[in-house]
C-alpha cells in the first residue's frame, strides 16, 4: 500500500491506519561493514548558498553571462534540469559561439545542452573529471541540501521545481549500463513513525519525483530502527557517468581548454560572445559571491557488494552500493576546506554503519 505523500509529510502515522504499511519490506541483504574493507576515502566540498543556485543572466564587458552555480548538495540531480534552463536564457541573445566555464557535472551538461541547441562550444576548466567536485558526490538522484528554507524565495522555489522536474525526465534517458544509471530503493530508517528525508521545505513539494513511498512499522522491515520508508530513486555512478558525458560533448565537435581563470577580466577577454559560469565554488572569487560556502563531504567506500541493492538513509548516515564500491557518508561540514580526509570521520561513519548493518536482520 502507496501512502499519500501528505501522510509521510505528517509528524505521525498510528499503525492501524490506512496510510500505514500494509506489507512486508522484501528481502535485503545487509551491508558486510569490514574496516578493513574501505578501499578509499575521498573528500569534496558542495559549492552551497543558503538562497540556492544561481541561475540567471548578466553583462560582462559587452558580453553575457548565464550563471549557473552554486548547487549544494544536489548538483548532480539538478544538472540537467539547470543546463536546459541556463540554455533558454542563452538563446534569448543572437550568440552561438560559447564559452563553458567549468568541466564538473553543471558544465558538462550546460556544454551538451548547448550543443544541442546549437552553439558551437568551447569548456575552460581548471580541472576535469576525475578531478572535479561532482566525482566526488554520492550521487543519489535528490534535489536535497541545495538551499535554507529560512532564505529561498519563492521566485527561486519555482525555478528549483522547475529545475528538478526537468532533471527527473532527463534522467530517465539515461537509464542503463552505459551512463551509469538506475531505480533503486532507498529506505529512511528511524525510530519515529515519519520520514525526515521527505518531509522537509526541500522534498515536500517533490513528493510526485519520489514514487513508491511506503511506511513499514515494527516487524514489518529488517532494520534495527522501528519505522522504515521506503522510496524510490535514481542511482548516478559519477565517475563513469561524467566519462560519458565528455565523451558525449567531445564527439560533438566540443573543444577543453585547460586553464585556471583569475578574474572577470581575463573571462571578458575570452573569443566567444557567451560565457556560461559554471564554475561552481570557484565562483565565490571569479564573480564576488560572498555567501557561496564550501560545505565539505566525506565518503568512504568499500569493496563492491553486488548483492545489495537498495539504499539507506539514517541520522547518522547514508550508504549508496555503487558498482565501484559501496559509498558510506552523510557528512555535511559547513566552512571546511580541508581536503585531506580526516582519520575520526572514517573510523565514526564506518563504525556507524557497522553497528547498523549487523543489527540487521538477514533474510
Ligand atoms: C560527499 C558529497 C556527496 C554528494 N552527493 C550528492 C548526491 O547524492 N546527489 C547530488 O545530486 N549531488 C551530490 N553532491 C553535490 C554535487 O557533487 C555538487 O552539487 C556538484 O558536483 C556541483 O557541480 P559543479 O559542476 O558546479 O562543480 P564542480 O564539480 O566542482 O566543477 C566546477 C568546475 O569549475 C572549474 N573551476 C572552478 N574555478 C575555476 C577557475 N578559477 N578557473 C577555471 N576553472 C574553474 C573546476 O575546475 C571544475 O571543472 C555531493 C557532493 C559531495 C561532496
Amino acid at each position: 500500500v502507496s501512502i499519500a505523500s501528505a501522510a509521510v509529510a505528517s509528524a505521525v502515522l498510528r499503525p492501524g491506519t490506512a496510510a500505514f504499511g500494509a506489507e512486508r519490506a522484501r528481502r535485503l541483504v545487509p551491508v558486510d561493514v569490514a574496516p578493513e574493507s574501505v578501499t578509499r576515502t575521498t573528500v569534496g566540498l558542495r559549492p552551497y548558498r543558503d538562497a540556492g543556485f544561481v541561475l540567471r543572466a548578466a553583462s560582462l564587458g559587452g558580453k553575457t553571462v548565464v550563471h549557473n552555480y552554486g548547487h549544494g548538495g544536489g548538483g548532480m540531480t539538478l544538472s540537467w534540469g539547470c543546463a536546459i534552463l541556463a540554455s533558454e536564457l542563452a538563446l534569448q541573445t543572437e550568440k552561438r559561439r560559447a564559452a563553458v566555464l567549468g568541466s564538473g557535472v553543471i558544465g558538462l551538461t550546460t556544454a551538451r545542452v548547448l550543443q544541442d541547441r546549437g552553439f558551437d562550444v568551447t569548456i575552460y576548466a581548471r580541472d576535469v573529471p576525475p578531478e572535479t567536485t561532482s566525482n566526488k558526490s554520492g550521487a543519489q538522484w535528490s534535489p536535497t541540501s541545495v538551499f535554507s528554507s529560512a532564505s529561498a524565495t519563492d521566485a527561486f522555489r519555482a525555478q528549483y521545481r522547475r529545475a528538478a522536474e526537468l532533471s527527473y525526465a532527463r534522467y530517465q534517458t539515461l537509464l542503463g549500463k552505459a551512463y551509469g544509471v538506475r531505480w533503486i530503493e532507498n529506505y529512511d530508517c528511524r525510530d519515529e513513525p515519519r520520514s525526515s528525508f521527505l518531509s522537509n521545505a526541500e522534498t515536500t513539494p517533490l513528493h510526485d519525483l519520489y514514487p513508491q513511498i511506503q511506511l513499514y512499522g515494527p516487524g514489518e522491515h529488517p532494520f534495527p530502527t522501528r519505522y522504515a520508508t521506503r522510496f524510490l530513486t535514481m542511482l548516478i555512478e559519477p565517475n563513469r557517468y561524467l566519462r560519458r558525458l565528455q565523451e558525449d560533448y567531445l564527439e560533438r565537435g566540443g573543444r577543453v581548454v585547460v586553464r585556471e581563470l583569475h578574474t572577470a577580466a581575463e573571462i571578458s577577454a575570452l573569443d566567444e560572445p557567451l560565457i556560461a559560469n559554471c564554475t561552481g565554488l570557484g565562483a565565490g572569487t571569479l564573480f564576488g559571491d560572498t555567501v557561496l560556502e564550501p560545505v565539505r563531504g566525506q565518503l568512504s567506500v568499500l569493496a563492491p557488494q553486488p548483492a545489495v541493492d537498495y539504499l539507506t538513509f539514517t541520522q547518522r548516515g547514508y550508504m549508496f552500493p555503487r558498482s565501484d564500491g559501496i559509498v558510506l557518508g552523510g557528512t555535511f561540514e559547513h566552512g571546511a576546506t580541508s581536503l585531506v580526509p580526516d582519520q575520526a570521520t572514517i573510523a565514526r561513519i564506518v563504525g556507524v554503519h557497522r553497528a547498523f548493518f549487523s543489527a540487521m536482520r538477514a533474510g
